[in-house]
């Protein structure tokens, strides 16, 4: 069956330009729609700002923000604002929210209908922050229910198994400079999180390339266990405290 739609879940509105921006604008100029869908609008998003009033924007005026930014940032790649969708999850809390986040994206990929849905890496990420990891599971989840065995795209995979070409930082750079709001963030993690990856992809994984994407192509026929360094992943992640525990979950 072609692929023609192809629906992307975000936990927060600077995940794809930060994971997968060279990717998603090679489908959009290959013919393909897009459609991206943020559980939450980042309200909370503050955690690399170095800003000391910081906290003046704590809330629904960062998530308006932040909203504004993904409407510009998807424009560049090429996705019109009338394919965007939030389902308003209070970031930070998506595990707390899973029922309703359940139905609220099992409503959207019906109202879709995508040939292909694409969702953060929950089974062998090493990107643990919680509404990465349950934004993940749910849209694979609610995939399954949709179309058993429709095929799912995991983007920040420690199992990539499929490799996309970058020539050139400077598209992906411009992508997450639309983020003004999480500047420190992408000029300090940012550089450790997604340049070592797609260094390590691109020399390991593709000829003639420095850099790459990494995605993990799968299938809603298949299980998901994390493997086993995800696991270690998840083990030194605890032990640094660096991700809150997520209660009631
Ligand atoms: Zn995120």
């Amino acid at each position: 069956m072609a692929i023609h739609k192809v629906l992307v879940f975000l936990a927060h509105p600077d995940d794809t330009d930060a994971y997968c921006p060279n990717f998603l604008a090679a489908l959009v100029k290959a013919g393909k729609e897009i459609y991206l869908c943020s559980f939450t609008r980042g309200e909370h998003g503050l955690g690399g700002n170095r800003d000391p009033d910081k906290e003046k924007f704590r809330g629904s005026r960062l998530g308006r923000i932040r909203t504004q930014e993904l409407v510009s940032a998807a424009a560049f790649i090429g996705i019109p604002a009338s394919r965007l969708h939030f389902l308003d999850i209070e970031d930070s809390t998506v595990p707390n929210n899973k029922l309703i986040a359940h139905r609220h994206v099992d409503a959207i990929i019906h109202g879709i209908n995508p040939d292909l849905v694409m969702m953060p890496e929950f089974a062998h990420g090493y990107y643990k922050h919680p509404d990465h990891v349950y934004a993940g599971m749910i849209a694979f989840l609610a995939a399954r229910h949709y179309k058993p065995g429709i095929k799912v795209i995991f983007y920040h995979s420690m199992r990539s198994n499929y490799f996309f070409p970058v020539a050139s930082t400077a598209f992906g750079r411009r992508a997450v400079e639309f983020h003004k709001s999480q500047t420190d963030f992408f000029r300090y993690l940012y550089p450790l999180l997604v340049n070592v990856e797609q260094v390590v992809n691109g020399i390991f994984h593709v000829q003639g390339y420095v850099r790459a994407e990494g995605l993990r192509v799968s299938s809603t026929k298949l299980p998901q266990y994390p493997g086993f360094k995800a696991r270690i992943v998840a083990r030194i992640f605890a032990k640094l405290a660096i991700i809150p525990k997520t209660k009631n979950v």
